[in-house]
Order: structure tokens, then C-alpha cells, then sequence
């Protein structure tokens, strides 16, 4: 039988373990990004670089590739309508219309009967003023964010006066939710009502950017179920192919609300690598290309810390135990907040 080739776009360290899955299923990748830097590169059978907007580039891709699939949702909705209209983009790119906008994945969440926090669309200071009642909050752009970037914590009217917005831009006001907890839970849809779903994961931001996970996650056994039929009903409603994952907030009132929805893998699932049978980047190569789904178990409870930054420089030193796992992402420059790495421990499961 013939390989199959899996197309991805972007090169990030997501797109790297989704290579190195790939590869373990026998599974050809070839990856095109716009970035000649791309960690990917070092793992893929083939690596495009080029601005997604070249036509040659674009014809050479979607020759190769059988099946096409993404590892960062910000690529922009035309290109990945075109690369379907020749080749399956999956998931597919109407969810990544809906769900790279932050006030239409509000909507649509809310849409599910299932809450968010308070927001409003945001186009000029006058909206920003006349939604004070929202404070304190956060200001976000509506679209192209990730980790942080492009995120305004908001506590006054001082503050709404002395911020600059961008013209052409929209934002979204989202009242700051006192935060209890924060969980996360992915799920991979093979196809109607067929998943495969990890528990709930426990994470720790800093600054707005993942700095830790762990599984189980401290929560109740309402949070625990509550947070699956949430994610099965979204997953559902999308007619989702693939790993995605739904970021939750739990309140100082104890009531679960979604923030966001990632169309891919995440974060905060890097140790699925090592905590389970399957991975969620195994579990999206099989799902995509159309391969048997398989139970998913868990071997080991576990922990990931993300590497940021200068932090990598003493993680490469560092001596591994053999519950341990130390993953580079190899990128070329050491910058202040980047995810450069991981570490994941995994522990016996005491029941
Ligand atoms: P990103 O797309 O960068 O992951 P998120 O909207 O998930 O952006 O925000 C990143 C983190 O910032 C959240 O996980 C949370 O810790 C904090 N945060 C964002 N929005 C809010 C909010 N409305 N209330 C409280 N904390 C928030
Ligand atoms: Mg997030």
C-alpha cells in the first residue's frame, strides 16, 4: 500500500511531534511554514519554506500531500479554503473561521448553552468606555493572539483612556474572571460521536502563558464530567476531525466557563507523549488520515513544566532521571518568554 503523505502547516514545535508521530505510524510528513527557521524542519520528510501566498509552493504541496492538516490556527481562512478545494484540510477550515475569532468562539460557545465569561466587541476607545461595567477585564485582539501577545489586563477607566488601539483592529473586553482554577481538556473526534477523550488537565499560567500542567487534575468529580460533555458537545456541534481542546476557567463561584477553543493539539497535552498509551499528536495523525481509532489508557500520572526563555540553557545540563523527559524544541534563538522546551514527570498512578 502506498504511504501516505501528511501535509502540515506550520513548522512550531507542535508541528515537530506531530512529525515524530508521523513517523512512528509509518506516515510520510511534509510541512510548509513561512518561516525558514521552523523546529519542524529537523523532523519532517520534506520542509517547505515560503510565504503561504506562493503559488508554486501551493502547487507543490498539495501535489505531495494526501491529506492536509494545520499546528497553529492563525493561518488565515483563504488559504486553507483553497488548499480544501484541492486537497481535505481537516479539521475542517470553517471551524478555524469561527474559532480564530475570539468574540465568534464566544459566540458559538454561548450559542451551546455552555458559559463564558462576560465580553464585548470592542472597536474604539468610546466602546471601551461605555463598557466600563465590564472592568476590571481584558482587553484582547480579536484575532492573531496566542500566549499573551496582544492581551491588556484593564483594571480602570485611567487605564481604558491611557491605552492605545490599533485602528482596523477589533478587539474583544472580557471581564477578568477570579480565577479558581484552570483545566483543560482534549479530546480527538475520529468521526459522529466517536472519540477518544484524556482527562481533564490542571494548569498553572504565568503572565498569560502555559507554565504547567499536570494530570489528574485537582477538581471535582462535577467539574471532571461537566468539562468532557462540554467538550464532546463542542467537538460535536463542529464536526470537528482531530485533536482540539477546550481551555476552562473555574470562578471563585465554583461555576465552569469556557475560554478558549484550540482547533489542534496543545500545550498543555505534551505529556500525553508519556503519560499514555497514545498520544494527542498520535491520536491526530490517526484521526485525519483515517486510521483505526484505539483505546486510549494512561500509564503514568504526570507533570509538564514549560521551558521558557534562558530557562533552556540549564535544562540541556540537566541529568534525567528515569522518570523524566526533556524535550527540545530546538529553536535557533533563545528569546524572553519563548517556549523553548519542555519537561515532563511522569509518576505511578496510586489508586
Ligand atoms: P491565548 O490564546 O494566548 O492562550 P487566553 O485567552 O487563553 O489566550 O489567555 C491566556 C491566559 O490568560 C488564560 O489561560 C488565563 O490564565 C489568563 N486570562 C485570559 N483571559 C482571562 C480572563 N478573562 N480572566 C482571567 N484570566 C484570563
Ligand atoms: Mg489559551
Amino acid at each position: 500500500m502506498k504511504k501516505i503523505n501528511l501535509g502540515i502547516l506550520g513548522g512550531g514545535q507542535l508541528g515537530s511531534m506531530l512529525c515524530m508521530a508521523a513517523k512512528k505510524l509509518d506516515i510520510d510528513t511534509i510541512v510548509w511554514s513561512d518561516d525558514p527557521t521552523s523546529p519542524a524542519k529537523e523532523f519532517s520528510n520534506e520542509f517547505i519554506f515560503s510565504d503561504y501566498k506562493d503559488n508554486e509552493k501551493f502547487n507543490h504541496f498539495t501535489k505531495k500531500a494526501d491529506k492536509i492538516t494545520f499546528e497553529f490556527e492563525n493561518i488565515p481562512f483563504d488559504i486553507l479554503d483553497k488548499l480544501n478545494s484541492i486537497k481535505e484540510v481537516l479539521p475542517k477550515p470553517q471551524i478555524n473561521k469561527i474559532v480564530q475569532n475570539r468574540i465568534l468562539e464566544k459566540d458559538f460557545v454561548n450559542n451551546q448553552n455552555i458559559k463564558t465569561t462576560e465580553y464585548k466587541k470592542i472597536c474604539n476607545k468610546d466602546d471601551l468606555i461605555s463598557n466600563a461595567h465590564l472592568l476590571p477585564a481584558m482587553l484582547k485582539t480579536a484575532t492573531l493572539g496566542y500566549d499573551g501577545k496582544g492581551q491588556f489586563k484593564l483594571n480602570n477607566l485611567e487605564d481604558c483612556k491611557n491605552i492605545n488601539l490599533s485602528k482596523n483592529t477589533n478587539y474583544i473586553l472580557e471581564k477578568m474572571v477570579y480565577l479558581k482554577k484552570e483545566i483543560s481538556v482534549i479530546i480527538t473526534r475520529f468521526k459522529k460521536y466517536e472519540y477518544e477523550i484524556y482527562e481533564p488537565i490542571e494548569n498553572k499560567h504565568e503572565d498569560q502563558i502555559l507554565k504547567f500542567s499536570k494530570i489528574p487534575a485537582n477538581i471535582s468529580k462535577e467539574h471532571f464530567s461537566q468539562s468532557i460533555e462540554y467538550a464532546k458537545k463542542i467537538s460535536e456541534k463542529l464536526d470537528y476531525i482531530g485533536t482540539l481542546c477546550v481551555e476552562f476557567f473555574i470562578d471563585d463561584k465554583g461555576d465552569l466557563l469556557v475560554n478558549e477553543i484550540a482547533p489542534r493539539v496543545h500545550n498543555s497535552g505534551h505529556m500525553t507523549i508519556n503519560s499514555h498509551n497514545i498520544s494527542q499528536f498520535e491520536n491526530h495523525i490517526r484521526a485525519v488520515c483515517g486510521l483505526e481509532k484505539v483505546k486510549i489508557f494512561k500509564l503514568y500520572n504526570a507533570e509538564m513544566t514549560n521551558i521558557l526563555g534562558k530557562e533552556i540553557i540549564k535544562f540541556k545540563e540537566k541529568k534525567l532521571k528515569d522518570n523524566e523527559f526533556f524535550f527540545d524544541y530546538l529553536k535557533k534563538e533563545i528569546k524572553e518568554k519563548r517556549k523553548m522546551g519542555h519537561f515532563t514527570e511522569i509518576n505511578k498512578i496510586n489508586d
